[in-house]
């Protein structure tokens, strides 16, 4: 199947409220320009320098989602483009995000994302860190970043139990960081859901699918 019919495929059985993320990383600009063709805007890459180099490329009315792990050292390169950072997981890196912002003039929109998995290998904040953050003074005076939402990752395994359970987790985690009702924040994303398991995800709430190999094929790592 062609990455256009893949495309069509997963837009057409999303329903209206979930935001697909078409996760790029590795492929080529042509196979993104092909998604693009047919009106995929979003695109998420989770490698800060193989985003910039795409984004020079590539037509500028396209939404630059960084999933990936963020180096602090490295948010300088994205501050000027990106549109969504899914992968905040530390006070220090917002207070970086919201510092480079700043110096483009803009405020850049970010998740939390909260480690939900069993897994050691997975990243993420706990859910009392996140509520932490949101409550305190210092986090109060960052006015370059906005904090949309949440984002996590289940375990990788193919019990769906427990997938379903980590799930269902976020969205808890996300009901409740709702109610306190901070500044520089509107909560309304959560992203969770890829390629194995969007439609679970979904089920138990999700707003943003991130799904890569189904629409572009499997990944070649060298
Ligand atoms: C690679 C990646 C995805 C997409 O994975 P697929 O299984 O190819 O859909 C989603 N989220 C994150 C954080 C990723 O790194």
């Amino acid at each position: 199947m062609s990455i256009q019919n893949n495309l069509n495929n997963i837009k057409q059985s999303l329903p209206e409220h979930v935001t697909l993320v078409a996760v790029s990383k590795t492929k080529p600009i042509s196979d993104l320009m092909e998604a693009y063709n047919i009106g995929q805007r979003i695109f998420g890459e989770n490698k800060i320098q193989e985003m910039v180099e795409k984004y020079k490329e590539m037509p500028k009315d396209i939404k630059w989602h960084m999933i990936g792990h963020v180096q602090r050292n490295k948010v300088k390169y994205m501050a000027e483009f990106v549109s969504l950072i899914h992968g905040v997981e530390s006070f220090k890196l917002l207070k970086e995000i919201n510092k480079q912002a700043k110096k483009h003039d803009r405020v850049i929109d970010c998740l939390l994302q909260i480690k939900i998995a069993e897994e050691d290998s997975k990243f993420g904040m706990t859910p009392q860190d996140a509520s932490t953050i949101l409550q305190s003074e210092e986090f109060s005076t960052l006015k370059n970043i906005k904090i949309t939402g949440v984002m996590g990752m289940a375990t990788f395994t193919n019990n769906t139990l427990q997938i379903e359970k980590e799930f269902k987790l976020l969205k808890t985690v996300f009901d409740e960081l709702k109610l306190l009702n901070s500044t520089n924040c509107k909560l309304e994303t959560i992203s969770m859901g890829m390629s194995g398991d969007y439609n679970l995800a979904i089920e138990c709430g999700s707003t943003m699918v991130r799904v890569g190999s189904s629409i572009f094929g499997s990944r070649n790592y060298n």
